[in-house]
């Protein structure tokens, strides 16, 4: 479980040696009773982390990997800010107040009405905060009603990223996951209504699909959910998960509808360190107007002698993240962010095509949505997996994940690439030479690859 460590039972011993050719040890398990002193610490352990894969060649992350200098620098400088203390750093809260205000126009939250919102650690938590929203809204509808409120549901897509059904377990919510089916790798409308019913508390639609990048159809689903409606009196709210879409859309697919111009859609998140282009961890969730987002869930704190509402699940963390996120609103501005995305974008698609063209591989996603592309190896290939492919890849340096989808689909096995800033045409062409003659190489065998290595690496689960 990645992140929950258990103690180890035996003190485990690490060595490094200095310059001076002596050995000295890295504590593992027991604080040292005296330390190596500032100069030696940071040579140790800037060393011993160099054992990381490299950030740049990882195109398993939707996570930023490169930011500007300066940026970085602000960043340094603003670490020492706790972002909850309003009070003490109301320069800070007034940046967070302008991003989140930003934001909501960016996603077109309509005029006059009161969006609001705020940063959070991440998606992850953006989610929670959003899908608590819905579940406060419905039981304080069904109460209102009379109505028993101890069986919440959600409805989502089976390929919803870890979070949701976090969400589910943490707050005794019951996921109503609808498996992908057939070519059909996410939520679509017509699903989504069939799991609905009156204790849903909302659907999650997801722009995009952490597998392979695809939007879910949010004006569709919709559009069925109006239809709901129309005709039982069901009123079912959308919150749409744009953890990677909602720095993409609005700047690669500026028509597309799927965000606040769509009335039925209550809340939206995003990840500010995905395409919102700063390192982790910054999120955003944004409510479309006041009723969205209960009351009974915002404290209110006080704030350069006004309120200051908020509504999260963590207490203290840096201000570094919010700052850099003004500070790349800032620096970049519309077109700014438009010109990167698009570039990522115009990589990712000439990507594709040069998968495409290496032959055995069938694209399941080619880079139009989101900037990412998932290809599937053909079913006639039986002696090598994709697993095989994404193995032979990191003996290059390039880590690409290959997984499975979830039910139904699990027989459907993809290698994906999230192609970010950083990302060059250059890159790219390196990537599918590798690609390429590693394909060569595994095509060349004459025999299956034992089962053991066809396993692969299958840890990714961004
Ligand atoms: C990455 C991602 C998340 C989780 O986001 P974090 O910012 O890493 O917490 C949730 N949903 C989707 C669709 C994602 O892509």
């Amino acid at each position: 479980m990645a992140g929950v460590h258990h103690r180890r039972r035996h003190g485990g011993r690490a060595t490094a040696s200095r310059a001076s050719g002596l050995e000295v040890q890295l504590p593992v398990s027991e604080l040292p009773a005296r330390g190596v002193g500032g100069d030696e610490a940071y040579d140790l352990i800037s060393s011993e982390l160099l054992l990381d894969g490299s950030a740049r060649l990882n195109l398993a992350t939707f996570v930023t990997t490169s930011m500007p200098e300066r940026a970085a620098r602000l960043m340094a400088e603003t670490a020492d800010k706790n972002m909850i203390d309003k009070d003490e750093y109301p320069q800070t809260a007034e940046i967070e107040r302008r991003c989140v205000d930003i934001i909501a126009n960016l996603w077109h939250a309509p005029a006059g009405e009161e969006a609001t919102g705020c940063s959070t650690t991440g998606s992850s938590e953006a989610v929670m905060l959003g899908a608590l929203a819905l579940k406060w809204r419905w039981r304080a509808r069904r109460r209102a009603a009379g109505q028993s409120t101890d069986r919440p549901n959600l409805v989502m897509g089976a390929n919803v990223q870890v979070c949701w059904e976090k969400f589910c377990r943490y707050w005794d919510v019951e996921a109503r996951l609808v498996p992908v089916e057939g070519d059909t790798l996410h939520l679509t409308a017509e699903r989504a209504v069939q799991y609905c019913d009156e204790n849903t508390i909302g659907v999650a639609a997801i722009l995009g699909s952490t597998f392979d990048g695809s939007y879910e159809p949010v004006r569709a689903i919709a559009a069925a959910l109006d239809d709901l409606e129309a005709r039982t009196g069901l009123d079912v709210p959308i919150h749409v998960d744009a953890a990677s879409g909602g720095f993409v859309a609005p700047f690669v697919q500026p028509d597309l509808e799927w965000d606040f111009r769509l009335p039925r859609v209550a809340s939206i998140n995003a990840s500010g360190h995905k395409y919102g282009l700063v390192y982790p961890g910054v999120g955003w969730a944004v409510w479309r107007d006041r009723d969205a987002l209960p009351e009974d869930l915002v404290f209110d704190v006080d704030y350069l002698g006004g309120h200051m509402p908020t509504f999260s699940l963590n207490f203290s963390r840096p201000g570094s993240e919010v700052v850099a996120q003004y500070y790349m609103f800032t620096s970049l501005g519309f077109e700014g962010y438009r010109n990167l995305q698009q570039h990522s974008s115009a990589i990712a698609q000439h990507l594709a095509a040069g998968v495409a063209d290496i032959g055995p591989y069938r694209l399941i996603s080619s880079g139009r949505e989101l900037p990412v592309l998932a290809f599937a190896l053909d079913p006639g290939v039986d002696h090598y997996t994709v697993f095989d492919v994404s193995d032979r890849l990191r003996e290059r340096g390039w880590l690409v994940p290959a997984y499975s989808y979830p039910p139904n689909r699990e027989d459907l096995s993809v290698l994906r690439i999230v192609v970010r800033a950083g990302m060059t045409f250059d890159m790219a062409d390196q990537l599918l030479a590798d690609l390429r003659s590693k394909t060569d190489d595994l095509g060349r065998l004459d025999r299956r690859l034992p089962e053991t290595l066809a396993g692969g690496v299958r840890a990714f689960r961004h």
